[in-house]
């Protein structure tokens, strides 16, 4: 089983052309907003692990979950030294979205920590720069489920070797790759699904 990055979960959500174009076609392209989450993310990345008022904060941790079929870095792993519980930290650049990809993103993360560890994650959080604000995560059944769903159709769409053909939508106005995808001109072009099959 083919496994997949849990930065693919995230780019799958923004858009599944996007997805395949980046984790199929290893296409990339940095915009203003990429490189702000870049640097966001290493800003992150960059500390020493350190432990406050009984909480040990462990930054870059690396994952890999089998039965689950996903990999990746976490931003930042809380671990109550009392009494061993973990919760996952993602940082986010933006603000909070109306639907739950972020969740989705966050709860792949537990699922890959319960997977290596053996402990139940029953919460996590999101810390969003814009608003400056954390939010709590549970990880409800109804996530869970989303989650694994969301797990699924992506490596549908990565194993499926196809990439979806261009749907022009504001997301397209924030994605570094609009270059690369073209979305109003192939939109319009009624050869893009024999593109998308067999431009590979
Ligand atoms: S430009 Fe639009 S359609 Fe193309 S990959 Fe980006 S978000 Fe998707």
């Amino acid at each position: 089983m083919r496994s997949l990055p849990l930065s693919a979960l995230q780019h799958y959500a923004f858009c599944p052309r996007q997805c395949a174009l980046i984790h199929n076609e290893q296409a990339w392209a940095e915009n203003f907003l990429t490189a702000q989450g870049r640097a966001l993310h290493e800003r992150v990345d960059s500390g020493e692990p350190e432990t406050r008022k009984g909480i040990r904060f462990e930054r870059s941790v690396h994952v890999s979950a089998e039965k689950l079929g996903v990999h990746g870095v976490l931003d930042m792993v809380e671990c109550d030294m009392q009494t061993g519980r973990l919760k996952p930290i993602e940082y986010k650049r933006g603000k909070p979205k109306p639907a739950p990809f972020d969740e989705i993103q966050l709860c792949a993360q537990a699922l890959c920590l319960e997977e290596m560890t053996g402990q139940t994650i029953t919460e996590g959080a999101l810390w969003y720069g814009q608003t400056r604000h954390r939010l709590p995560v549970a990880f409800s059944d109804g996530l869970r489920a989303e989650t694994l769903a969301t797990i699924t159709e992506v490596r549908e769409l990565l194993e499926s070797g196809q990439t979806p053909p261009p749907e022009y939508g504001k997301r397209c106005k924030a994605c570094s790759l609009v270059e690369v995808c073209q979305p109003v001109l192939l939109g319009k072009d009624k050869s893009v699904k024999y593109v998308a099959v067999f431009w590979k």
